[in-house]
């Protein structure tokens, strides 16, 4: 059993084998079933059985006859083929036959959710390989393809050195062309493997929740509370407050950036802690942002000053060396505003408040004119 590009050139130099497709005589279905599942890596679980049994109980069937189609010449079905007939594919199958089908997986997790969201990464990391089954299948037929026209025009090279140039020039054009089209096709399949290779990030950011949250602080990121301001719907006031480290580079300066990492996260989680209710979100850089619904203007300034406060409070050190970092300050500022508002503008207002809090002397908080 060979793999689908090296079939592909058996296939055009017609020394192609034949996949035997046994007859169902139940006598021998299981030993054909073992046999089916071995020359297409399965490995013997229920879900590979199911197949190899409705695939081979019905030899006349438009499931076998699809799978005679696809194994013409000896190929063995990719996964993809195979989820493409309606077969299920478990992770790992081609290579690792003892891991066991996400059906019979014992519960990760005690959480319902957290046991579905465990269940959906399974998926989609059984999706992520197969994808990268199709992908080699794909670059290896391409390989095979362009090998082989090198190979057809240098024999139509030495054909026409053999003195028979005119017939040797019709086959190279004539070459010529069939490879454009399989260029062609070939990035047609390209293209198609990256948009869905796309997708499948996208989905795999989704299912681990990495597409909402900042990777070093673990809080909620741009992207999450702009989502959530956007989502706000109802009438009454909505504060933003936009925090800043002061003199920052200061402390990477003198400690490194691994050491500013941790006092990132510090503040990040200082903050957090002492706004209660409220989404903190790493906006970007040393930049934090604060969304506070149901509070009024005075109770946010109150909450956001005592968050201030307690960051000056801490005394940081570098774990280390054990050296002091000394003071870490923030200065602040604040908008509020409406739902309706647009984000950018009220966002814009605090930033403005923030700025005016830093050249008053930084370490406090400022209010929106
Ligand atoms: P200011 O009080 O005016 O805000 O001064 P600052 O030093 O905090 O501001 P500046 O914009 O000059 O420098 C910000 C620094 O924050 C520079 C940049 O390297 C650092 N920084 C941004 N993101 C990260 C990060 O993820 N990790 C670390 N360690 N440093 C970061
Ligand atoms: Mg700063
Ligand atoms: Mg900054």
């Amino acid at each position: 059993m060979r793999d689908r590009g090296d079939a592909l050139v058996a296939r055009r130099a017609n020394v192609g084998m034949v996949v035997k497709m046994p007859e169902a005589d139940p006598v021998n279905l299981f030993d054909a079933i073992g046999m089916f599942l071995s020359d297409h890596r399965l490995s013997p679980e229920p879900a590979h059985y199911a197949f190899a049994h409705q695939v081979l109980s019905d030899p006349q069937g438009a499931l076998a006859q699809s799978v005679a189609r696809l194994t013409d010449g000896g190929v063995r079905l990719s996964h993809h083929d195979i989820a493409e007939l309606g077969g299920v594919v478990t992770a790992g199958a081609a290579v690792t036959p003892t891991v066991r089908s996400v059906e019979q997986r014992e519960p990760v997790a005690e959480n319902p959710e957290d046991q579905a969201r465990a269940e959906q990464a399974e998926l989609l990391m059984a999706r992520a390989e197969l994808q990268v089954c199709d992908f080699t299948d794909t670059v290896r037929s391409i390989h095979a393809e362009t090998s082989g026209f090198g190979r057809d025009l240098a024999a139509s090279a030495a054909a026409i050195q053999a003195a028979n140039p005119v017939s040797a020039l019709d086959h190279i054009a004539q070459l010529t062309s069939t490879m454009i089209e399989r260029v062609h096709s070939a990035e047609c399949r390209l293209a198609a493997a990256e948009r869905e290779s796309d997708q499948l990030r996208h989905a795999l950011e989704e299912a681990r929740g990495f597409a909402r949250q900042d990777p070093l602080t673990k809080l909620a990121n741009r992207r999450a509370f702009d989502e959530a301001f956007d989502s706000l719907k109802t009438p009454a006031p909505v504060v933003i407050a936009v925090c800043d480290i002061d003199h920052f580079k200061r402390v990477n300066d003198e400690f490194g950036h691994a050491v500013g990492d941790r006092v990132l996260c510090a503040v990040g989680r200082t903050l957090a802690a002492e706004i209660e209710g409220a989404l903190v979100a790493r906006y970007g850089g040393e930049e934090f942002a604060v969304l506070l619904t149901g509070v009024d203007v005075d109770a946010a300034l109150t909450a956001i000053d005592r968050a201030r406060s307690a960051v000056a409070a801490r005394r940081f050190r570098a774990r280390e060396t054990d050296t002091p970092i000394g003071t870490v300050t923030i200065s602040a500022g604040i908008a509020v505003g409406t739902a309706g508002e647009l984000r950018e503008m009220l966002y814009a207002k605090a930033d403005a408040a923030m700025y005016r809090a830093k050249a008053a002397g930084r370490n406090r908080v400022f209010r929106a004119g």
